[in-house]
């Protein structure tokens, strides 16, 4: 009989697939890690698991404990697929500009969710970031991963993300492009391409417009999961060679083409990525091989990408117009 132990056992070895249609003017192979397929659906599975063995091994989490974390949904569902396996509460705090259906996610989870303004600077009392911290410390037995500084986090990309793109690849890799939002995935599995390949992988971290990575003061998008206002101390600014910036309307754009014409549903910081990706492959030589990593997948964002009021409403005009079954109906 061919089964997993534990759901915890089927997170990491994601498939890439070849990108065939939204690649016009592009000469050279671009693959795209599936990381949706991992069981909580996210990239964010990965790091879970390493930082609760973590926390257990250095008694920071003990039995009975409570997780407590900053998460826009996808390291939730990670921390509380573990948390479950092993007896742990969790309690999550999000910005508000996060999808109702990633929060009902993580209710359903049986996680706990508390919601916190997104329109306030990292040291306002109501940030995502402070309201996490005063939980952790006066819930009893509370463990915060916190995500953005934990060195578990990009540890477990370089132990897993990194050698399963160089095997899949048979070490052909020439570019390695995520988007960057703890930096965790790029710190880790650009630190791993680099040393296996000898520094021949080029590494390019794509972040939104507006975020510090590229030299942005931390403005508001609405990519979510990517970006940051603060540096945080998971990224490590000497992995990646270029950092290229995307806006929401082009990473929305592709986000949605990825669905149509790859039939591949993901969230918009994958879109994001693909933009980033693209701009550098078409400069690129037909022999270059470019990994671009997928955080997550697009069904907690069936009501704000893939909605076309919603695009609407914020002015994206890829939103396409013509005559629709109805209209012929009508
Ligand atoms: N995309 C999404 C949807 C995410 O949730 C995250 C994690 N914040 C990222 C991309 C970026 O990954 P990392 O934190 O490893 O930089």
């Amino acid at each position: 009989m061919k089964y997993a132990d534990s759901i915890v056992d089927l997170v990491g070895d994601t498939p890439l697939v070849k990108l065939q249609h939204v690649t016009e003017g592009v000469e050279c192979t671009v693959l795209v890690k599936l990381e949706y397929l991992n069981p909580g659906g996210s990239a964010k599975d990965r790091i879970a698991t390493r930082i609760i063995d973590a926390a257990e091994a250095s008694g920071e989490l003990q039995t009975g404990g409570t997780i407590v974390e900053p998460t826009s949904g996808n390291t939730g569902v990670g921390l509380a697929l573990v948390a479950q396996q092993r007896g742990y509460k969790c309690v999550f705090v999000l910005p508000d500009k996060v999808g109702e259906d990633k929060i009902d996610v993580l209710r359903a989870y049986g996680a706990e969710v508390v919601v916190t303004p997104t329109s306030v600077a990292a040291d306002s009392p109501e940030s995502y970031y402070s309201v996490s911290d005063r939980l952790a410390r006066e819930i009893p037995g509370a463990f915060k991963p916190n995500q953005y500084e934990n060195p578990n986090g990009p540890r477990s990309h370089y132990e897993t993300t990194g050698p399963e793109i160089w095997r899949d690849t048979d070490g052909r890799i020439t570019h390695f492009v995520a988007g960057v939002g703890t930096g965790g995935t790029i710190t880790g599995t650009g630190r791993y391409l680099r040393e296996v390949s000898e520094d021949r992988v080029r590494i390019v971290g794509i972040d939104p417009e507006g975020s510090v990575y590229s030299g942005g003061t931390g403005r508001p998008y609405l990519v979510e999961g990517v970006g940051e206002d603060i540096w945080p101390g998971a990224y490590d600014p000497t992995v990646p060679h270029e950092i290229v910036a995307v806006d929401d309307a082009e990473s929305f754009a592709m986000t949605r083409r990825l669905a149509r014409e790859e039939g591949i549903l993901v969230g918009g910081s994958s879109g994001m990525a693909v933009v980033g990706a693209l701009r550098i492959a078409r400069e690129l030589p037909a022999d270059a091989v470019m990994v671009v990593l997928l955080p997550d997948g697009g069904r907690g964002y069936l009501g704000k990408i893939f909605n076309d009021g919603w695009m609407r409403s914020y002015g994206f005009s890829d939103v396409e117009e013509g005559e629709t079954v109805a209209d012929v109906l009508a």
